[in-house]
């Protein structure tokens, strides 16, 4: 019998910058006992924030993952997508894994605010036939959202299914209501983000004066 394959979730996502919801919520959905480790993957290009003039360059909002994660042997990061030119589409990313990694069996893991618009992903429907989704409920995005935009899916509790395609989860994750968004705003006003992003993340902040002109 063959061993079970390493169950990874690919955590994408801007992380402009990564802070303590995404840190926590990650290592709740491992102690939640259904996956064993967390990949970050930093978006290189994201294809929708892109132009936003408060976007740090994709290598400092790697280093800040990095800096995140140090000492957490279950979280992970990956500069995948860095290394590849254009917009950087989750399809690609979650193909290139999988090629990459037959002895790893991947999900993808997304906040509810970010599923609300997964049909306006590049290749979504793709997408949703390649991997198994576990979304996570966010304040201030209804959990009810999920039934909303894939109307397509049965659903049993927080089990959602559709033929011809894997099994969509949602997790429920205690509420964190902090944003990236939010720290930035913070950061260009001036005020404190202690508390909100990791110490070392904060002091990288400070050093490289990001966030201060929004
Ligand atoms: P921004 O405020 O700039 O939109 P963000 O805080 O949502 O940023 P992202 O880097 O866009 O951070 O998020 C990466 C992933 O983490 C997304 O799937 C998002 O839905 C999820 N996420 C971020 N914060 C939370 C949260 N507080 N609760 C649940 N999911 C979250």
């Amino acid at each position: 019998m063959s061993a079970a394959r390493e169950k990874t979730a690919i955590f994408g996502g801007t992380f402009n910058p990564i802070h303590m919801g995404h840190l926590c919520l990650a290592l709740e959905v491992l102690e939640k006992g259904d996956l064993d480790r967390v990949l970050f993957v930093p978006a290189g290009v994201p294809p929708w924030k892109s132009s936003n003039k408060d976007l740090a360059s994709a290598e400092d909002r790697f280093h800040m993952v990095s800096l995140a994660l140090e000492g957490e042997t279950d979280l992970l990061v990956t500069d995948l997508e860095l290394r590849r030119k254009g917009p950087s589409y989750t399809l690609d990313t979650v193909r290139i894994l999988q090629q990459e990694n037959p002895d790893k069996e991947f999900f993808f893991l997304l906040g509810m605010d970010a599923m609300a618009g997964i049909r306006s992903w590049y290749g979504w429907e793709e997408l949703l036939a390649l991997v198994p989704f576990r979304v996570m409920t966010r304040p201030d995005t209804p959990p009810g959202i999920l039934e909303r935009v894939l109307p397509e899916y049965g659903c049993e509790g927080n089990r959602f299914f559709c033929s011809g395609r894997p099994e969509i989860r949602r997790i429920s994750v205690s509420p964190f209501t902090v944003s990236a968004t939010e720290i930035r705003r913070r950061i260009s006003e001036g005020r404190p983000v202690t508390g909100l992003v990791p110490d070392k993340v904060a002091a990288y902040i400070r050093d490289r004066g990001l966030y201060t002109h929004v």
